[in-house]
């Protein structure tokens, strides 16, 4: 049986994590992974998730199963992480939100839904956007297209081509993925002015968003940063949401994340649900508990919560920083390439300006580790490394 099978090529990005790991230059810099690291390169705990955990598992009295949608009082803290408090839609009973395994397996159950909803519906994507959408639609039979996104040459979002392609290519029906925030690969958002038009034609022409949250409070703060789902929220009658705690929470193998799905009312809700479960069901069974466990007793305790905020208040800094750093030095360093872009784009990724084999020369030549796009994550940078880095990046680019 096994004979069929053709061997598929690594996944370019953990194929970047071995190479990088086997490299003994003691000068080396990882801009590859999506993974927060602090000052020191380490990729921490936060101190509200590892007291959460511990006052949680002490507490534990059984691991028996839990129902398929998971912790539904993590499902009800998620919920208002990312609508807020008082969103119409919420207290319409509009919204319901089960517990996935991290965003990932939310965008799995949001394809899954969409081909039992709609088999012929297509899937719009942001060009470029994060590979593994690509994947996880087609696992679900689901055609995909892309839309005008991010000029790579212009270093800013293309708007007006992406809403001429949405309105003369798109049709009643199809689903458009957004990045909430934080848009992965390019860190470059939608103003909320740009938000508010979409919705218009997302409503003109019958379309229905899925938003990929998985970076929620990287950008400004945890409430801007919700800005553009809570607004479709309000003006849409349907809406996926996939959101992820692997960032924000720092539960990233714990698999903590969650699909919320709007629809016009609360007797529609209760047929979705009962089709996410089945899918569920049949895939995964239950979703992990650990991760949602731990989100919930932090979101569930004002004073855990106000801590965990000020920590993701940190990391958002912290990245905003080297950003920032980045930014000025290359300016100084060279004067090919305005970068003042950088600046305008937010969360842990930009686009650098750089062809192949300027990507290898910092490879080879300064140990400087970034996928082929060009797209680095500020996260490998640290007050210790960013002026080595900012001179071999300058260094390629003269
Ligand atoms: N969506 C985007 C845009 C991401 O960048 C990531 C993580 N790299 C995910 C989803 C997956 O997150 P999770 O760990 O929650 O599955």
């Amino acid at each position: 049986m096994f004979e069929q099978l053709a061997l598929l090529p690594d996944d370019p990005i953990l194929s970047l994590i071995g190479a990088f790991l086997q490299d003994n230059n003691p000068l080396k810099v990882d801009l590859g992974a999506g993974v927060y690291k602090d000052e020191t390169g380490i990729a921490p705990i936060l101190t509200t998730v590892k007291a959460a955990e511990h006052k949680y598992l002490s507490e534990q009295t059984s691991k028996t199963y839990t129902g398929i949608a998971g912790d539904m009082e993590y499902n009800h803290c998620i919920e208002q992480l990312i609508f807020g408090q008082q969103h119409p839609a919420l207290q319409a009973q509009r919204i319901s939100t089960i517990q996935t395994p991290g965003s990932s397996g939310g965008l799995y159950l949001a394809a899954q839904l969409i081909a039992r909803s709609n088999p012929n519906s297509k899937l719009w994507l942001s060009q470029p956007t994060w590979d593994n959408h690509y994947a996880i639609f087609a696992s679900a039979n689901i055609a995909t297209a892309a839309y005008p996104y991010y000029r790579i040459g212009q270093q800013t979002i293309d708007f007006e081509q992406m809403l001429n392609t949405l309105r003369d290519e798109a049709k009643a029906g199809d689903a458009v993925l957004l990045h909430g925030c934080c848009h992965n690969p390019s860190g470059a958002d939608l103003s909320p002015q740009q938000w508010r038009d979409l919705t218009a034609l997302v409503l003109e022409k019958d379309l229905v968003p899925v938003i990929d949250q998985a970076y929620q409070g990287f950008a400004h703060s945890l409430e801007e940063d919700a800005y553009g789902i809570r607004y479709m929220a309000e003006h849409l009658p349907e809406l996926i949401v996939s959101a992820s705690c692997s960032k924000n929470f720092t539960l990233y193998r714990e698999r903590t994340g969650s699909i919320s799905v709007l629809s016009s009312n609360s007797k529609q809700n209760r047929s979705i649900v009962s089709q996410l479960l089945a899918i569920a069901r049949a895939c995964y069974s239950i979703p992990p508990a650990n991760g949602a466990a731990i989100v919930k007793t932090i979101l569930m305790d004002e004073a855990s919560r106000l801590a965990w905020q000020a920590e993701v208040e940190t990391m958002r800094q912290r990245l905003l920083a080297m950003r920032t750093q980045l930014a000025e030095q290359l300016q100084q360093k060279q004067q090919q390439v305005d970068f003042s872009y950088l600046l305008k784009q937010h969360g842990m990724f930009s686009f650098l300006p750089l062809n192949t084999a300027q990507i290898t020369a910092l490879r080879e030549q300064h140990s400087i580790y970034m996928v082929g796009s060009g797209r680095i994550s500020f996260t490998g940078l640290t007050t210790a490394n960013i002026d080595y880095a900012a001179d071999a990046i300058a260094a390629v680019i003269k």
